[in-house]
C-alpha cells in the first residue's frame, strides 16, 4: 500500500470529477508532484449521481471552450487509456414553445457559430424526424446539436484518475482532509488522518463541502446544495435507442435513454436548499440521496407525459433527489482565494460538473501554473465575490433560484429576486422611486 508523503507541491482536496481532472491536468502539465486526497471514496459526493448530460454551447465563448474540450478529453483519453468514459453522442435537441425561448434559441445558434460548433436549426418536421416520440403541438422550432449527448459520471471520474495515476499522481481514498494550515498568509499544509502533509499549492475541489470548509478558516467560499431531482422510468420496449437527449426549456425539463429506460430530470423555477436544518453537508455523507418529493416533482412529470405522451405507459423505478452545489450567480467557482495565497478553488459546478469536468481542471491547472490565465473567465473567478455571498442566509435563499435559471429565460441583465438589498446607498429609496437598477452589482 501506497504511504502518503510528508511533503508535496500540491494537494488536491476531493476526488470527485473536478479534482481528478485539476490532478491529471497538473501532472500531465509537468507538476508531477501532486497528490489527490479523497474523504471517502471517488465520486462518493455528488459525482456519482449525475444524469451525465453533456454539452458544448455555453453562453460565452470562455465557457464554451471548456465544454467542447472536457468532450475532446473524454473521447482522447477513452483511446489513449482503453477505458470507457460511457460516452453516447446521439445529439441534444433544444426545443422552444414560446417566441422569447425560440428567440433565445436562434440567437443561440447564430453564436454557435463564432464558438465553432455544430447546431442546425430545425422545423416541426425535422424535429419529430430526429424525435418521432414527441408532442409537437405547442412548439415553435428547435436547435440540434448533433456532437452532444451523454457520459457515465463514473466513468468519466474514473478516466480522469487513470489518467492522473498515468501521469504520476498519487490518489488516497478513505483520507479526509481535517484542516489547512497556513503560515504568513499562504498555504503550507494539510493534516489528514492525524499526519501532516507539508505543501506549496492546495486546490479545493471539495464540492458542497467547499463553503463550510472556507467558513472554519475565515474564506469566502459562496455555494450552496439544492436538491435536484430526476426520475427513471420503467424499461419501455417501444422507447427508440437513438434518439437525442431532450431540452424542454420553457418546461424546465431534460429527457435522455437510458438503457431502454426513460430518465426525466428538471430545473424547477423554486429549488429546494438541502440540509436545511443543521446548514452543514455532513462531514460523513456518502453515495447519499433525500427522500422522494413527489409533491414537488408532480408537475414536471405532468409536463413530461405531455411532451412524450408514450411515457404514460411506464411506472416509475427510480425517484431520485440529491445534492448539488449552487453559486450566487450559476456560474462556477475557479482561480486564487483573495484571503490565503496558493489556496486555489475549483468548485460551484451548478449541475454542470460532468460537461465541463475536464475544462476546469485545465484551466485550473493553467492558472495555478502561470499565475494568470489567457482566457476572458471573469464570470468564474472566484474574486468576483464579496464575503457575505457566502453568509449561510444569503446563499441559501439565492440557491433556490439559480438552479432554475439554468433553464429560466435568460434575458440580459435579469435581476435576482432572492437575496436582495444586502448593502444599499443612503439614497437608495430614491433611485428606486425614479426607476433605477444597478446593473454592475445585479448579484447583490
Ligand atoms: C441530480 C443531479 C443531476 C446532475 N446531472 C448532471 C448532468 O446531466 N450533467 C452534468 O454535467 N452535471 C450534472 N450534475 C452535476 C454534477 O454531478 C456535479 O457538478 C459534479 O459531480 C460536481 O463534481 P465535484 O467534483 O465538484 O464535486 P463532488 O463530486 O462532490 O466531489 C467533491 C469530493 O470532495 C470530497 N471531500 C469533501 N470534503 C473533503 C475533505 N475534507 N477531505 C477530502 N475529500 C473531501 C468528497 O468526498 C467528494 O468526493 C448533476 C447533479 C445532480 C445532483
Amino acid at each position: 500500500m501506497k504511504e502518503i508523503p510528508d511533503n508535496c507541491k500540491v494537494v488536491v482536496i476531493g476526488g470527485g470529477v473536478s479534482g481528478c481532472s485539476t490532478a491529471y491536468h497538473l501532472a500531465k502539465f509537468g507538476w508531477k508532484d501532486t497528490i489527490l486526497l479523497e474523504r471517502d471514496q471517488l465520486t462518493s459526493g455528488t459525482t456519482w449521481h449525475a444524469a451525465g448530460l453533456v454539452s458544448q454551447l455555453g453562453p460565452s465563448a470562455g465557457i464554451t471552450k471548456i465544454r467542447k474540450y472536457s468532450l475532446e478529453l473524454y473521447k482522447r483519453l477513452e483511446k489513449e487509456i482503453d477505458f470507457s468514459s460511457g460516452l453516447k453522442l446521439n445529439g441534444a435537441l433544444s426545443i422552444a414553445t414560446t417566441k422569447g425561448r425560440w428567440q433565445e434559441l436562434l440567437r443561440q445558434a447564430t453564436t454557435a457559430q463564432l464558438y465553432d460548433v455544430n447546431v442546425e436549426v430545425l422545423n416541426i418536421n425535422q424535429i419529430k424526424n430526429i424525435y418521432p416520440i414527441i408532442n409537437d403541438q405547442d412548439i415553435l422550432g428547435g436547435i440540434y446539436m448533433p456532437g452532444d449527448g451523454q457520459a457515465d459520471p463514473i466513468g468519466v471520474t474514473n478516466l480522469l484518475a487513470k489518467a492522473a495515476r498515468n501521469e504520476g499522481v498519487k490518489i488516497f481514498q478513505n483520507s479526509p482532509v481535517q484542516k489547512i494550515i497556513s503560515k504568513n498568509g499562504r498555504v503550507n499544509g494539510v493534516k489528514v488522518n492525524g499526519k501532516i502533509i507539508e505543501c506549496e499549492y492546495i486546490v479545493l475541489a471539495t464540492g458542497m463541502w467547499s463553503r463550510q470548509i472556507g467558513e472554519d478558516m475565515g474564506v469566502s467560499i459562496p455555494l450552496y446544495p439544492a436538491e435536484h431531482f430526476y426520475v427513471i422510468t420503467e424499461p419501455l420496449n417501444d422507447l427508440p435507442k437513438n434518439i437525442p437527449v431532450l431540452r424542454d426549456f420553457d418546461d424546465s425539463l431534460y429527457l435522455k435513454e437510458d438503457a431502454g429506460k426513460m430518465l426525466i430530470g428538471i430545473f424547477e423555477g423554486k429549488s429546494i436548499p438541502a440540509f436545511n436544518k443543521t446548514n452543514r453537508v455532513p462531514e460523513d455523507f456518502s453515495y447519499g440521496e433525500f427522500p422522494e418529493n413527489f409533491e414537488h416533482f408532480e408537475p414536471y412529470l405532468e409536463a413530461s407525459l405531455k411532451r412524450v405522451p408514450m411515457l404514460k405507459k411506464a411506472g416509475i423505478r427510480k425517484f431520485f433527489s440529491g445534492p448539488e452545489s449552487f453559486t450566487p450567480d450559476t456560474n462556477t467557482l475557479l482561480g486564487e482565494v483573495p484571503e490565503l495565497k496558493n489556496l486555489f478553488v475549483c468548485c460551484g459546478l451548478n449541475s454542470i460538473g460532468i460537461g465541463s469536468g475536464g475544462g476546469v481542471g485545465k484551466v485550473t491547472a493553467e492558472w495555478m501554473m502561470r499565475g494568470h490565465i489567457n482566457e476572458d473567465l471573469f464570470i468564474y473567478d472566484i474574486k468576483r465575490f464579496q464575503k457575505f455571498h457566502s453568509e449561510v442566509n444569503f446563499i441559501k435563499e439565492r440557491v433556490t433560484e439559480t438552479l432554475g435559471d439554468l433553464y429560466g429565460m435568460h434575458w440580459p441583465y435579469k435581476q435576482p429576486k432572492t437575496s436582495r438589498n444586502q448593502k444599499i446607498l443612503p439614497y437608495h429609496e430614491e433611485l428606486k422611486k425614479s426607476g433605477c437598477m444597478l446593473w454592475s452589482i445585479r448579484w447583490i
